[in-house]
């Protein structure tokens, strides 16, 4: 069945903005409670993340036997994972697998975007507003995904290209053929270094625009034998079990017990080359206990990459250009790739360092830096998201005759556990800033947000209340640990988007909880298991 447009039944129990897989568990958990809610989805279809971010070579890098839900059995069972890191159109059939299996579509209303949420304290009620339509309920669920608001940098004359232009987070549903074409890649964190090499393999000339130059390391992506599927899923329980004791909600990755210091540099090589043939990001990062602690130890894996772009990569200069040297490896998210440095080596390649010769402006036949022309039938921009705040702060989320979310987040978003922000009652964020989000296994964070989220509803429902809210001083203690712990790490030495950097005049704040979600999982059941401990829960 297609996702409906309905003009009926507007007054529910819960709206939740967002139809990826964050919006679809909610939606779910809620209707096995007997609660009336409905998704209001900005896309033409579900999938969120995974509905816009179509580019050639988007694919996961967790796992695929790992990210996929896990609250149902059945669910897990019946689907056939192809690879080992699933590509995007597996994960959106996946998605809409389990949109069908679930019956969710009834409740799902499409090119619906949410411009405003405003709470009304008299009558204890949110009203959410699309561009033509009205909903109200006590409660908002905001699934509005962690990257989800595309970044255009302000280049000039953008308006004036005469090609094609591209996002990566706004890719076109029917693809993109650039067959002999000259094409410009802007950008190289994950989506452009996964693009840039099958882009590579079909345009006539690629240029790649580099700014800051990225660590990755080999997916060493495969098929997913039968054997290994049947395997794994005679033990799914144990595996799923094993994830949720893990700091990142994956299972397979026993954790690392021993410091780069403590191993002679033979060794130390020996192992990191042994994690560079397994592949995964997770995998390489522990290959010591101390590589995101520890300047010095993080420097030894740092030097292995980079002597690894040396080998791989012919031309000396290109390999220059392409080690980082800026933040360490692991600060930034670390990439996975299919042959990325590789790519360099191709005739029909360029490397343009965008760093020492900025991009000056668009043209109609390209683009030009401060010192060279470039002529362009396309350009492809994988210049990133405004991450963790953008997607909340894009809808104008306010209480009546109260703070709006945007003034009270001008210096920061400010939370209680993620979930929850001081001053705006009823009002959840799956995965927000203040959680472990994007430092873990997305759909391992979105279940448990949910349950949690679920969980409490189901109490303020039993014990007849009206609604909840954090105390601020429960909220400050809670920014204050964030920070805290991120501070103890190596995460703030980078300019990445895990603290805003990306976007100019973004308040500088470490947004994700980095303290790890086995640990997060139990603050949050301690909270809940204490009356809500933080919280101020109205009669
Ligand atoms: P990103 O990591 O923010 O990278 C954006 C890139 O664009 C950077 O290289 C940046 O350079 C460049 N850029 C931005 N503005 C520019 C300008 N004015 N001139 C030149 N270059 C400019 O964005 P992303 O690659 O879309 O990835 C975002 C996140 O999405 C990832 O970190 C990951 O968490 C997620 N993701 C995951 C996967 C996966 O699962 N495999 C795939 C794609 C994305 P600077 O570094 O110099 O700013």
């Amino acid at each position: 069945m297609a996702e409906r447009k309905t003009g009926e039944a507007k007054n529910l129990d819960a709206i939740v903005v967002g139809g990826g897989l964050a919006g679809l568990y909610a939606l779910h958990r809620l209707h096995r409670m007997g609660l009336r809610a409905l998704i209001l989805e900005a896309g033409r279809s579900i999938g969120g993340t995974w509905f816009w971010n179509r580019y050639p070579g988007a694919r996961c890098d967790v796992e695929s036997l790992e990210y996929s839900y896990s609250f149902s059995d059945e669910l897990q069972q019946e689907w056939v994972w192809p690879e080992r890191f699933a590509a995007q159109p597996d994960i959106l059939r996946y998605i809409n697998h389990v949109a069908d299996r679930l019956a969710l579509r009834p409740f799902i209303l499409t090119d619906a975007r949410v411009v405003s949420a405003v709470f009304d304290p008299g009558t204890d009620r949110w009203t959410v507003t699309t561009a033509g339509e009205v909903f109200q309920a006590p409660f908002c669920i905001m699934a509005t995904g962690n990257l989800s608001l595309p970044r255009l940098p302000p280049f000039r004359g953008l308006e004036s290209f005469k090609g094609n232009w591209y996002h990566s987070g706004l890719w076109p549903e029917e693809g993109v053929d650039f067959s002999g074409r000259r094409v410009g890649v802007i950008g190289t964190g994950s989506s452009g270094i996964q693009m840039i090499p099958i882009i590579a393999e079909q345009a006539g000339h690629l240029v790649v625009f580099q700014r800051t130059a990225n660590f990755s390391v080999p997916a060493e992506n495969r098929p997913i034998t039968p054997e290994l599927d049947r395997s794994h899923k005679e033990r799914y329980r144990y595996w799923r079990d094993e994830a949720r004791r893990t700091p990142f909600g994956i299972a397979g990755h026993p954790p690392p017990t021993r410091s780069a210091l403590e191993d002679a540099p033979e060794q130390r090589a020996r192992v990191y080359e042994e994690k560079w043939g397994t592949g995964g990001n997770i995998s390489f990062l522990y290959a010591y206990n101390d590589l995101l602690v520890n300047r010095q130890a993080n420097e030894t894996a740092a030097e292995f990459v980079r002597n690894k772009i040396r080998s791989i990569v012919r031309d000396p200069k290109v390999a220059e250009l392409l080690m980082p040297r800026d933040h360490p490896i692991g600060t930034k998210r670390l990439c996975l790739d299919n042959g990325y440095f590789e790519t360099f080596n191709r005739d029909n390649v360029t490397l343009v360092d965008v760093r020492s010769d900025p991009i000056a402006e668009i043209t109609p036949s390209g683009l030009r830096t401060r010192t060279r022309a470039f002529e362009l039938d396309d350009i492809a921009f994988a210049t990133g998201f405004d991450a963790m705040t953008g997607a909340l702060l894009n809808i104008d989320i306010s209480v009546d005759g109260g703070p709006r979310l945007g003034d009270k987040w001008a210096h920061g978003p400010r939370t209680y556990l993620g979930l929850m922000t001081a001053g705006f009652p009823n009002l959840f964020m799956i995965t927000g800033p203040g959680s472990p989000s994007v430092k873990s296994n997305m759909i391992a964070s979105i279940e448990q947000h949910v349950d949690w989220i679920a969980d409490c509803l189901r109490h303020l429902g039993d014990k007849g209340l009206k609604g909840i809210e954090p105390d601020e001083g429960a909220e400050s203690s809670w920014v204050e640990h964030v920070n805290a712990v991120a501070d103890a790490t190596l995460y703030p030495q980078a300019n990445s988007w895990y603290n805003g950097a990306n976007i100019a005049g973004k308040p500088r704040v470490f947004m994700p909880y980095v303290a790890g979600l086995d640990k997060y999982r139990k603050i949050c059941d301690e909270v809940a298991a204490n009356d809500y401990r933080g919280f101020s829960l109205k009669r």
